[in-house]
């Protein structure tokens, strides 16, 4: 195809199915009855904000511990970022093992090595959690020839980690688009709200009561614990943890300074037919943009292309053509293939792009996953159940100094820049 003709197909407005909506994929293949609303308790040992995957796994080891616990969540059981994303389970930081090691020292491998435990945590609960788990690998495709030797080095360091070339790319997913990749054997699928709902009912039969639709408004100590307001009454507690990752508010406003919400987009097509499936293959992609994509099939055969072009929100209609446009670039075998779905979520952005660990006020935190947290945010949940129960010291994630993101009141203002700045360094 000429060059003309190229750019002319890919400003097509993408095909919608009949069906199509601007819903999540997977929310809507759990459907969950409405819980009946009830105040809260008057006390418990452990009230724990956000009913994510990190909150529901703390309530699960804290009420397993024998202690009582309540989750609140300000939205519907199954809203949040927990039910809404690309179901990757991914053992990784953004900087490599070597690259933090050279960052951070020692601590570096520490937390890798945490990272490797949040793996192993999670694949055991999908071996209890009927959510369509499988460990297909992952592959990591150059997105241009800069990115090749990069790719190289870091299949010499790593075991499990395999360098493809551009024709080998090519002859697993029928792709032409990338100058090369690596395959991660350590890397796995799931079905993110099936994966979720398990985790409430596991945390539920464990003995944590849930309370959605209650949004903790503060938290303040109170003789040797806490009392933390509600929208539906006021709890007493002898501990606390927040697990609001990127959708914190100002429940905790010093959180809100070290957090910066970052919304990822994602369409779903209609199911593919075996033989475009065949093509594709099972497992997770992700590029080497900053601005990156990431994608897989679905259990039930669809493509899930997800990702962002800038950093400031842009309505999902937008976000659709953008995707849908990369999608068949990517895959041009798609191009005719209805959306059905596209949505969008917050991911919780830090400063040094690490996920932390800390108290604010003596109340226990985990937060900012930088988009990948389906493993370790809900290890790090377990691990604080843990902490606030008595049963192990902090995760090492706690030895990180945590700074808040400068003029955070007005990234508004300067998110645009910042995002066209990535977008430069990824036409490299
Ligand atoms: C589109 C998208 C795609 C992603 N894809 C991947 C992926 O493929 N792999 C991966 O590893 N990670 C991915 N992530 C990131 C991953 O989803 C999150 O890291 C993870 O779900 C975070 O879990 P959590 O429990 O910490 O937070 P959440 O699931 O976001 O839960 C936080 C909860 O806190 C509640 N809350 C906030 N404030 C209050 C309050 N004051 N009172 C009560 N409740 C409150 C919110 O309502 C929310 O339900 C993706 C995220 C998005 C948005």
């Amino acid at each position: 195809m000429n060059e003309g003709l190229v750019k002319y197909c890919l400003d097509m407005p993408a095909v919608l199915s009949p069906a199509y909506r601007e819903a999540c994929l997977w929310q809507e293949q759990v459907p969950r009855e409405r819980r009946s609303v009830e105040d809260v308790p008057d006390s418990v040992d452990v009230v724990v904000i956000g009913a994510g995957y990190c909150g529901l796994n703390a309530a699960a080891t804290v009420a397993a511990a024998g202690a009582s616990v309540v989750v609140l969540d300000k939205e519907p059981l199954g809203w949040g970022a927990s039910s809404r994303n690309g179901g990757m389970v991914i053992p990784e930081l953004k900087s490599s093992p070597a690259a933090l090691v050279k960052k951070i020292g020692p601590l570096g491998a520490q937390l890798y090595a945490e990272v490797e435990q949040a793996f192993e945590h999670t694949e055991a609960l999908t071996r209890q959690i009927d959510c369509d788990y499988e460990r297909s690998g992952q592959l990591y495709l150059a997105h241009s020839k800069h990115h090749t030797a990069e790719l190289q080095e870091l299949s010499g360091q790593l075991q499990g980690v395999h360098f493809l070339s551009r024709s080998q790319v090519r002859e697993r997913i029928g792709s032409d688009a990338f100058d090369s990749a690596v395959f991660f054997e350590k890397v796995g699928g799931l079905h993110p709200a099936k994966y979720h709902d398990g985790l409430a009912k596991r945390a539920e039969n464990a003995g944590a009561q849930i309370r959605d639709r209650t949004a903790a408004v503060a938290v303040h100590r109170h003789g040797a614990g806490f009392r933390v307001d509600t929208t539906r009454g006021s709890v007493g507690a002898g501990q606390v943890i927040v697990a609001t990752n990127a959708y914190m508010d100002a429940a905790v406003p010093e959180l809100a300074r070290r957090v910066l919400p970052i919304n990822s987009y994602i369409i779903a097509t209609q199911p593919l037919s075996q033989e475009q499936q065949a093509i594709i293959g099972k497992q997770m992609m992700v590029d080497t943009k900053n601005l990156l994509f990431y994608w897989r099939l679905t259990p039930d055969g669809r493509m899930a292309f997800g990702g962002r072009n800038r950093l400031d929100p842009v309505d999902i209609p937008t976000a659709r053509e953008f995707l849908y446009d990369n999608m068949v670039r990517i895959h041009p075998q798609l191009r005719g293939i209805g959306v059905e779905y596209a949505w969008t979520g917050y991911v919780a952005m830090t400063l040094d792009r690490l996920p932390h660990v800390g108290t604010v006020d003596g109340a226990w935190y985990a937060t900012g996953c930088n988009g990948t947290g389906v493993s370790l945010n809900g290890w790090l949940g377990h691990r604080l159940g843990q902490v606030v129960t008595g049963q192990a010291a902090p995760p090492a994630f706690a030895e990180l100094p945590h700074k808040p993101i400068p003029l955070r009141t007005i990234t508004s203002s300067y998110l645009p820049f910042v995002g066209r700045y990535f977008a430069l360094q990824d036409r490299r």
